[in-house]
């Protein structure tokens, strides 16, 4: 719980960030790191409040408190048992999570709330740090063989489940290299990739095997891969992307954003040679999509060098307080400002994108927008009305469609027969994970639609205990809310 009077005695503190003419000129992340004193400090800002609902706020359970306490007395190893009770992999969470379970934290409700995240992330890198972090491999295997496919966030937490359950797990990726989107989306000024493969090493170690460059449904069907394994965990992710079907989206210069954030990441990996570069150096960049994807463009296209970056938004700007239909601890829809939008985007909201337009080569040269408003009839969902007389053009040369993801890809739904949700998830219970075939789970983005990285750990989990159950008849890996046995 920290300590008594903590909470009265310090005031919120996290790390704090490099200057934006410093971190824009490279990809490398930009925190800086803070010491052990002041972080001590806030693990005991976390008052012995009765009822922890930063816990239910947490997807995956975290037992917060005791992480902030252990911190607070200086107990590093401790705190980071504690941590690796639920959380597979707090050095993505702790660098990347939107942390709902602070906007459920009760000292948030009229104070800043406990700066778990950032506690979180230096629990896990002192860890790291200390050599606590080891391969634990199993003490005895079951002879059960389990493939996971897809080495995202999901598919990893899954794996490493399995095999500490004694399963031979074997994971397979269509990518080069393991991660899914936290190596191919996500860029490396919010997390670098060598944390990937710090933890990647300790997997393998553990005895799980990766291949990747392998596309399941077209380079071995899934069927194939159904027969010789004893379970499959589907972890592919909602990778089928939103277009904007508008006049003028065909021009050179309107790019999904994936494409344009996975070639940055592979760049910056060392890749030299693309089919088509795609950069923004130079250019005057609109992001289209105010989410996280939209965010990570205009990061990426700073320190590509853009002449100038836009954002625009088709929703209403939503308020920096929290609205009074959304009260604490729900998880509010208030205004978000990323580390990357202070970098010098400029931001627009309730703006439509009408029809991009072309030169004579076929070039994107610039964009045409409304204004819109968005009707509400009590009971009825919003209508977005067009306003009149506010049509504009935006000199553009490079377009970048953040308009997030609407669903699973199909292929191995169809190889092997699986429902899929009206949103073109694969349907699975979260009963149990699985899908109307016996033996094939889904877990993360594949199952529950584009998420976050904590739900697709907790997902991957979760899974895992159905499937242990699946083939041994019972489990004793932990399922949500019950921890483990401390664990590195
Ligand atoms: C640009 C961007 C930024 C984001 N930023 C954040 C953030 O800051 N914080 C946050 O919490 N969330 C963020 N998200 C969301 C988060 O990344 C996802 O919710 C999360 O990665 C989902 O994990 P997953 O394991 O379900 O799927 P994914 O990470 O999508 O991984 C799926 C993997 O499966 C592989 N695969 C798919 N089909 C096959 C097949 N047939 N054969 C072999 N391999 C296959 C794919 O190649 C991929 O590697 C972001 C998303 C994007 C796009
Ligand atoms: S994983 Fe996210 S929600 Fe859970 S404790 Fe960490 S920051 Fe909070």
């Amino acid at each position: 719980m920290g300590k008594i009077t903590g909470f009265l005695e310090y005031e919120r503190k996290t790390e704090p960030y490099k200057p934006v003419d410093q971190r824009i000129k490279n990809f490398r992340e930009f925190t800086v790191p803070m010491k052990e004193k002041e972080l001590k400090e806030q693990g005991a800002r976390c008052m012995d409040c009765g009822i922890p609902f930063c816990h239910s706020g947490c997807p995956l359970g975290n037992l917060i408190p005791d992480f902030n306490d252990a911190v607070y007395r200086g107990k590093w190893e401790k705190a980071a048992e504690i941590l690796h009770a639920t959380n597979n992999f707090p050095e993505f969470t702790g660098r990347l999570c939107p942390a709902p379970c602070e906007e459920a934290c009760v000292l948030g409700i009229n104070e800043d709330p406990v700066s778990i995240e950032n506690i979180e992330k230096n629990i896990v890198e002192t860890a790291f740090k200390k050599g606590w972090i080891i391969a634990v491999p199993p003490q005895s295997r079951t002879g059960k063989k389990v493939a996971v496919i897809g080495s995202g966030p999901a598919g990893l937490a899954a794996a490493q489940q399995l095999n500490r359950a004694g399963h031979l797990v074997t994971v397979y990726e269509r990518d080069e290299k393991p991660g899914g989107l936290l190596r191919y989306g996500i860029p490396d000024f919010k997390m670098e990739k060598h944390i990937i493969d710090r933890r990647l090493k300790v997997l393998e170690d553990e005895g799980i095997e990766f291949k990747c460059g392998i596309h399941v449904g077209k380079d071995i069907s899934a069927e194939e891969l159904k027969e010789s394994f004893d379970a499959l965990v589907l972890c592919g992710g909602a990778t089928v992307r939103r277009n904007l079907p508008i006049e003028g989206s065909e021009l050179k210069g309107v790019v999904q954003a994936m494409d344009f954030l996975a070639q940055n990441n592979r760049r910056v990996d060392g890749q030299k040679k693309f089919k088509e570069e795609i950069k923004a150096t130079d250019k005057n960049v609109i992001v289209i999509g105010g989410g996280d994807t939209g965010s990570d463009c205009i990061g990426t296209s700073f320190r590509q060098g853009a002449k100038s970056v836009t954002n625009f938004e088709i929703l209403n700007k939503p308020t920096t307080e929290r609205p009074q239909d959304q009260p604490w601890p729900f998880w509010p829809m208030r205004l978000r400002t990323s580390s990357s939008h202070k970098e010098g985007a400029e931001r627009f909201f309730s703006i439509s994108t009408k029809k991009f337009v072309g030169d004579k080569d076929g070039n994107l040269k610039a964009l045409i927008t409304s204004e819109v408003e968005w009707i509400k009839q009590p009971g009825e969902r919003p209508v977005l009305k067009e306003i009149e007389g506010t049509e504009k053009e935006w000199p553009c040369d490079l377009a970048l469609l953040a308009l997030g993801f609407t669903g699973s890809e199909l292929t191995l739904a169809d190889q092997l027969g699986l429902e899929v949700d009206p949103r073109t998830n694969i349907k699975a219970s979260v009963k149990d994970y699985q899908s109307n075939v016996p033996g094939v789970f889904v877990a993360g983005d594949q199952r529950r639609g584009q998420s976050l990285i904590v739900w697709a750990i907790s997902e991957g989990r979760q899974a895992a205990y159905h499937v242990d159950t699946f083939l041994m008849g019972s489990s004793s890996l932990p399922l949500k809310g019950e921890g483990d046995l401390p664990r590195i």
